[in-house]
Order: structure tokens, then C-alpha cells, then sequence
């Protein structure tokens, strides 16, 4: 549709204005092809969970007479169950994201507090590799935006930092602010990454290792979420890392105006 459109008023318009449409189209374009593309990734990643049940559907069939046996594979398909449900919750958010921005309202958000929430969530897998969360947070810095997405996009980046360290260490988390920006740097001691993997983390279903993020319950989707989530913020995420000595993982977002958080409507005086 987005296509006709252009065509019909490129017939009606000057040389100026057919480039500033045809990068119009070139947009639509792009944004049609990011939408198949992501339809196409999502078959092919839902087919895995899907096969496996399936297939482990028939075995416990086979199996009915030895219970044993029967429990030990609706254990497996539990598990397959609970990714399949991990990936269609991640798939979701991630949609929503790239539709259109998923901030209804921006509002000053507590940094500290999104931290907090975040580290809490995130305590049970830390707990289970006995990885310990140090946590700088200082009170009082603030950004615009939406808590619960903010929530999410540092759960994610403490979610890998503990999925691919090993048992043992630390992941540190660290906010400053520096000249208008506030930075949160996720900082872990594990596997680190390969200069040319960097480029490519945020990608949707985009894993270095694809064996290694199954069996710690990943879905390839969860820097594709924070990328998105910091953009909606009018911020960015980058990653700094060097294999076998871990990564850190830096979001930068605008602070709140401390003059705008303290009085939204600032009426005159007089
Ligand atoms: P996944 O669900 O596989 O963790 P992500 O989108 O969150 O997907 O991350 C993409 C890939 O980036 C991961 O599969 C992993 O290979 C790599 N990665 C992400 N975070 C880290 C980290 N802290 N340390 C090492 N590798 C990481």
C-alpha cells in the first residue's frame, strides 16, 4: 500500500520532492523487510521448541508402560514447555517494541530504583551459581521514561552477565553521571566476547554460542529487547569485552532535567 501511495504522488510533485519521497519508499521498504525477516526468524525459532515437544509427546506414548520412564520425559517436556513460553513472552515485548515506542507516558524514573527492582528479580539465578550482585547506585538520579521497560532492559543485561559467567564471581553494577548522561554499566567476570561478535549481540536471535545460551534458557532476543528500550529513551547501549575476561555492558540515557523533575508546570510567579 505504503508503495502505490508514493507512485501516485511522485506523478504529481517536483524533482525535490520525488528524492525526499523515494527515501520514503526506501524507508517503507526497510521497515517491510525488517517485518518479514523477523516473521521468517520466528518460525524457524518457534520449530525447535515445537519439534522437540512433539517428538517427546510420542516417546512418553511409547513409554506408558514404564512410569519411570514416562516421568523422566514429562520432566523434559516441562522444561521444553518453559522456553517455548519464555520465547513467546520475549517475541511479544519484542513486537510491541519495534511497532511503535512503548512509552505511553515519560515520567522522571529513580535510576536506583529501577536497579533495585531489577537486581531483585534477577537474585534467584544469581543465588543458584552463587554470583554475587555489587550494586553502586547512588540516591536522587533520575531519567524520563518508564520504569517497567528501564526494569527490564537491566534485568536483561544482569540475566547474561550471571548466564555466562561462571560460578563464583561477581557482577557489579555502577551508575555515574557524566556531563547530562547517566550511565549504567553491568559489569561481569565471565566468558567475555569476541571483537566480531560485538557487533552483531543485538541482533535479534543473534548467540555467539547458540548450544551454550539454550542450555541457560536464552532466546537470542534479549539485547535485541535493551537496544530497543534504550532507544525509545533517546539513549544507546554498548558493549565493552574481551574473551576470558569479561564484559561490561554500558546503557547511557538522558539524565531528567532536575529543574523539569521538581516542577512539571512551572507557572509564573507573580
Ligand atoms: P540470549 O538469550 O542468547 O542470552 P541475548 O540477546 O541476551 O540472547 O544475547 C545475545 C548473545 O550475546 C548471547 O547468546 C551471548 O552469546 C552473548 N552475550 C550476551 N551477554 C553476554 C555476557 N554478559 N557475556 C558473554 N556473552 C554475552
Amino acid at each position: 500500500a505504503g508503495t502505490v501511495t508514493v507512485q501516485v504522488r511522485v506523478a504529481h510533485v517536483g524533482p525535490r520532492h520525488v528524492l525526499v519521497l523515494g527515501e520514503d519508499r526506501t524507508q517503507a521498504r526497510r521497515v517491510e523487510e525488517i517485518r518479514r525477516d523477523f516473521a521468517v526468524n520466528v518460525s524457524h525459532e518457534l520449530k525447535t521448541p515445537v519439534g522437540a515437544l512433539a517428538l517427546l509427546a510420542e516417546t512418553v506414548e511409547a513409554a506408558a508402560d514404564d512410569p519411570d520412564a514416562v516421568r523422566r520425559f514429562a520432566t523434559r517436556m516441562q522444561g521444553e514447555a518453559a522456553r517455548l513460553s519464555t520465547l513467546v513472552q520475549e517475541i511479544i515485548e519484542l513486537s510491541r517494541l519495534q511497532v511503535a515506542s512503548a512509552i505511553q507516558e515519560l515520567v522522571p524514573v529513580d535510576v536506583d530504583g529501577v536497579i533495585a527492582e531489577a537486581v531483585d528479580r534477577a537474585r534467584t539465578g544469581a543465588a543458584a551459581k552463587r554470583i554475587v550482585f555489587e550494586v553502586g547506585a547512588p540516591a536522587g538520579v533520575r531519567v524520563f521514561g518508564d520504569h517497567a521497560l528501564l526494569v527490564t532492559a537491566v534485568r536483561n543485561l544482569l540475566d547474561n552477565a550471571v548466564a555466562y559467567s561462571p560460578e563464583h564471581t561477581r557482577v557489579g553494577v555502577g551508575v555515574r553521571v557524566v556531563g547530562g548522561i547517566v550511565e549504567i554499566a553491568v559489569v561481569d567476570q565471565g566468558i567475555g566476547i569476541d571483537p566480531d561478535d560485538q557487533e552483531r549481540l543485538f541482533e535479534r536471535f543473534y548467540r555467539v554460542d547458540p548450544a551454550r545460551s539454550r542450555d541457560t534458557g536464552g532466546t537470542g532476543l534479549g539485547l535485541s529487547i535493551v537496544k530497543h528500550v534504550v532507544a525509545d529513551h533517546g539513549g544507546e547501549v554498548t558493549v565493552w569485552s574481551q574473551p576470558g575476561q569479561g564484559s561490561t555492558f554500558t546503557l547511557r540515557l538522558p539524565e531528567a532535567d532536575a529543574a523539569h523533575a521538581q516542577d512539571p508546570d512551572p507557572s509564573p510567579t507573580l
